[in-house]
């Protein structure tokens, strides 16, 4: 194969874009996110972006967002918004791109189509690609006809293309406006090499691969395969990292790069494992995620046709950070056994040879417990500002600085900030009720003595601090001999009016002693009756 590819190369071999100085820019890391706006991104993208950014930072280098909108049946109004809404709650940022700029725009294909011309007429011209005008109807024949019918040396010379047909019938067909395709030329019997950054030499025979279509001329437009290497080129990549299911497409692009030319700086590959069903059967589908309940997609996707919601990370109540070191670790290992990490520690310890080649089943309840962590770990003060639509749909008029102290007291048991209102309600609203089954169990014959007591003990206490208040307390329950667990098992009962919630003395240290005082004396009423 390389014989023959590297005589027909001759012409192209040169490096179209040359920076500032006009020296190849071939140093710098360049590598490129490239999603097809066909609908709202995908997890599995997201954390293809992500190892892409964690690379580019990692080597000083740039990530570039480019747009793949050259299958306008699949273009999804909207999706190209959402992708960028999605990076930036997720704080992955692009050097050059889409709505980033940059000096080797444009950026989306749609908008390249000059550009991708050319080097289909070179491909042509120098026989490494045909014109081929077989119909829809007239191929559906051939498959018929033919069992595994697939276009390609076997089967080209009976199709109607430019090998086939005289001079002037294609002349004649292209000028009477017939639709056509231009199709690659693929050598039969050549082993191609691709070497992967994770999964090593990968060589495929190159008679498995059709003659895939390079450019269609209904909408003027290349496909994906030579979109993608055309664009990887001329912006420069030196990296191209993306999901395993484009890995059966890499031999035909490596055969791209030596028909184009490029062979010498083609970028390296490096195909990342498939997000798997939680239960690791299989590829991680948006059903898996309606099925077992869990978001499957950033934000929150509204259908316009369908008029169906997807829901996302964002609108469920995870913090971006959460998702990031969620998505980072899977099909990624730190090397260290380390599970929580800054965004700083995972650029500085991102490295693809420890990517697995195997799936990586989409352990949810794992996110869960990320979000968890990283609500632990957040400042206070921020979460008491994402408290507050939880706050506001429960009509809450609360300080910020109450909030906040509240938070602090109850984040150790929260997964999700709107978690907040069942965990904490009770610092907000009186009880209006008392749990039944704990007032069976743990309001005694003389609790409501007991608790008159107390209120008198706790007028008197100044401060009404956590601590100075726990220590009267006890020493009260001391002297008389009381016994601590039923005193306060009925004290929370007439606070929260249930068993749950922290320590006891948080509890009255937040509510205030007037507050604490009006709801023992509330439920020494109400539970007596
Ligand atoms: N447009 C392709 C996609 O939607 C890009 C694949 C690649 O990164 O080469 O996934």
């Amino acid at each position: 194969m390389k014989k023959v590819y590297q005589e027909k190369k001759k012409g192209y071999f040169c490096r179209i874009i040359l920076n500032n100085n006009n020296i190849m820019a071939q140093d710098k890391v360049r590598v490129r996110f490239a999603p097809s706006p066909t609908g709202p991104l995908h997890i599995g993208g997201v954390r293809t972006a992500l190892y892409n950014y964690l690379f580019a930072k990692q080597h000083g280098g740039d990530l570039i967002l480019r747009i793949e909108d050259t299958d306008s049946q699949r273009f999804v109004e909207g999706a190209e918004e959402y992708i960028l809404e999605s990076f930036k709650w997720l704080g992955i940022e692009f050097n050059e791109g889409v709505s980033f700029g940059g000096g080797c725009g444009p950026y989306r294909q749609s908008e390249r189509k000059t550009i991708y011309k050319q080097y289909v007429d070179r491909l042509v011209d120098a026989g490494l690609a045909y014109i081929a005008f077989d119909t829809p109807d007239e191929l559906e024949r051939k498959r018929k006809e033919i069992a595994n019918f697939q276009y390609d040396a076997s089967t080209r010379m009976q199709m109607r293309n430019s090998l086939t047909l005289p001079g002037e019938e294609i002349k004649r067909l292209i000028d009477n406006g017939e639709n056509y395709v231009v199709r690659i030329r693929i050598e039969p019997g050549e082993d191609i090499h691709v070497n992967d950054l994770i999964r090593g030499e990968v060589v495929i025979n190159s008679s498995v691969i059709d003659d895939k279509v390079l450019f269609k001329s209904a909408d003027q437009l290349p496909t994906y395969h030579l979109a993608n290497i055309v664009d990887d080129h001329l912006m420069e990549i030196t990296h191209v990292i993306r999901g395993e299911e484009w890995l059966p497409s890499a031999p035909l692009h490596v055969i791209l790069y030596h028909y184009l030319g490029w062979a010498d700086t083609m970028p390296k590959f490096a195909h990342l494992p498939l997000l798997l069903k939680p239960e690791g059967n299989g590829k991680l589908s948006k059903r898996d995620g309606d099925r077992l309940g869990f978001p499957v997609f950033p934000l929150e996707w509204k259908d316009i046709k369908t008029g169906d919601t997807s829901s996302g990370y964002r609108e469920s109540g995870y913090l971006p950070d959460a998702v990031i070191n969620f998505l980072a670790l899977l099909g990624w290992n730190a090397g260290n056994n380390q599970e929580i990490m800054s965004v700083e520690e995972m650029i500085a310890l991102f490295d693809l040879a420890n990517c697995s080649k195997s799936g990586a089943k989409f352990d949810y309840e794992k996110g869960k417990w990320f979000n968890h962590q990283y609500i632990i770990k957040k400042d206070n003060k921020e979460l008491a500002v994402m408290a507050q639509p939880v706050l506001a749909k429960h009509n809450v008029q609360a300080t910020p600085a109450y909030v906040e102290k509240v938070i602090g007291l109850v984040k150790e048991r929260l997964t999700f900030i709107n978690e907040l209102w069942d965990q904490a309600s009770f610092f907000f609203v009186a009880p209006t009720g008392y749990d039944e089954k704990v007032v069976k169990k743990r309001w005694k014959e003389d609790s409501a003595s007991q608790l008159s007591e107390l209120i008198d003990v706790l007028i008197s206490r100044e401060p009404f601090d956590v601590q100075g208040t726990e220590e009267t307390v006890k020493s009260w329950i001391e002297n008389k001999g009381y016994h601590l667990g039923n005193i306060m098992n009925a004290t929370r009962l007439a606070l929260v009016g249930e068993s749950k919630g922290p320590h006891i003395f948080d509890i009255m240290e937040a509510l205030g002693k007037e507050e604490t005082i009006n709801r023992l004396k509330r439920a020494i009423e109400l539970i007596k009756k």
